[in-house]
């Protein structure tokens, strides 16, 4: 006898990450109505491009690695997102990611479209002159999609602003010099004050959106934070604000918990001097999995895609989640946490703070004037006060979670802007 369908088979945990992508924007375009014939051009990519990049590593041998550029959709301004390095970053994952640029953009409504970039491989193990080599070669061959009102990079997971300043002068020495070409750069090459902590303190500040909105008390709210990369760190550092209590953080190497509280700023100074928040002092060491599963107020997932599944949402605690990392909850965890009643802010709203200050920086270079500190962080905190609010009316007026309501507010206005141009 035949079996069912090789797709009724799996579960949802074992999509791919465009498929679960995929899945939120079909959602989305149900929920608003969207055309038949519109699905189809705004779920793919406009543009794809794989490459080779061959690296000389220090040991003498070549390697070859693959690198990345989706291009998912231009209609509302050029291509903006981040550029990964990361074993995982194969097509089907920069794909997703690449779409999640597009939602995110139109979510807090800057005039980008939305792209992805990666590279096949382990930068932790890699040197940072291999590192050098492999941007700059990357650069070269994905340099001809690349413009300041074409597609702009910026850092995204193991890349950082000395990353972009090695795109940036790839690209300048072919082209002239060009700071609007990436964002996230080192402030003394035209970065933006306030890009480095963008993404952080965008969570924040939607936190403190959420807690108004819903009546959530955060004074003396308990949080925990997965991964403690440049997102988790600026998140933990600056939601102290709020009144918050950050009683766990986590990386790679495991998690550190303390009931009172941890010091955040002693934890990243025990980060630069031993590569690792575990055994900073005055915490006891957990695992990554018991940080998620913590009996805290408010969870952080701001490390990698999809921790957060049917295996483990039931067990879930926190009343909030905030999505600080892109596609953290599998869309069968985040039927389990809607479910149990959880409030999920979905990554398009919630870490769109990066993003928003690199559209600030673009403006900022191709103005070529700098704004102080203070107006970013004004400007930033302006523009995700007003992306939550519509979002979560569109959610209350509709009776739909935050992430429906937050899809299908970016599906309708991407939707608006291809027919608009003339595009279909
Ligand atoms: N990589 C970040 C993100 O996923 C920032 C992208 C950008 O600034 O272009 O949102």
């Amino acid at each position: 006898m035949a079996g069912p369908p090789e797709t009724a088979r799996r579960s949802p945990i074992d999509m791919t990450p465009f498929e679960a992508v995929s899945l939120f924007f079909d959602r989305a375009a149900d929920h608003i109505g969207l055309a038949d014939e519109m699905r189809e051009v705004l779920r793919g990519s406009y543009r794809e491009l794989r490459v080779q990049v061959p690296v000389r590593m220090d040991d003498g041998r070549l390697e070859v690695f693959t690198g990345y550029r989706v291009q998912h959709n231009a209609a509302r301004g050029p291509y903006k997102g981040g550029i990964r390095y990361h074993p995982d970053a194969d097509l089907d994952e920069v794909r997703a990611l690449a779409a999640l640029m597009t939602w995110k953009t139109a979510v807090v409504d800057i005039p980008f479209g939305g792209a992805k970039g990666g590279v096949q491989c382990d930068a932790r193990s890699m040197s940072d002159a291999e590192k050098q080599r492999l941007t700059r070669r990357f650069t070269q061959m994905i340099a001809y999609l690349l413009g300041t009102n074409r597609d702009i990079p910026a850092p995204d997971v193991n890349t950082d602003a000395r990353t972009m300043a090695w795109m940036m002068d790839a690209y300048s020495t072919r082209y002239g010099y060009t700071p609007a070409i990436v964002t996230g750069k080192p402030v003394e090459l035209g970065g933006s004050y306030g890009r480095e902590a963008a993404t952080g303190r965008g969570v924040v500040l939607c936190l403190a959106e959420a807690g108004r909105s819903l009546d959530i008390d955060l004074q003396g709210a308990t949080v925990a934070v997965q991964g403690f990369g440049n997102v988790g760190s600026w998140f933990a550092r600056l939601v102290g604000e709020l009144g918050c209590r950050v009683v766990a953080v986590s990386d790679v190497a495991g998690g550190i918990y303390a009931e009172s509280g941890l010091d955040v700023d002693a934890v990243v100074s025990h980060v630069a001097e031993s590569g690792s928040v575990v055994g900073a002092a005055g915490s006891e060491s957990i695992t990554n999995e018991e940080l998620l599963e913590l009996d805290v107020d408010v969870l952080v997932p701001a490390a990698l895609d999809r921790v957060i599944t049917d295996a483990n949402a039931d067990r879930i605690r926190a009343r909030v989640v905030a999505e600080a990392a892109n596609h953290p909850v599998s869309p069968a965890g985040d039927e389990i946490l809607e479910g149990n009643g959880k409030t999920v802010i979905p990554d398009i709203l919630a870490n769109a703070g990066g993003v928003t200050v690199s559209y600030f920086e673009w403006a900022q270079n191709i103005q070529q004037f700098r704004w102080e500190e203070e107006r970013v962080n004004a400007e930033l905190s302006k523009t995700m006060s007003r992306a939550w609010q519509q979002v979560y009316a569109r959610a209350t007026g509709d009776g739909i979670p935050l992430r429906l309501a937050a899809f299908a507010l970016a599906v309708e206005k991407v939707d608006q802007a291809d027919r608009l141009r003339g595009y279909v």
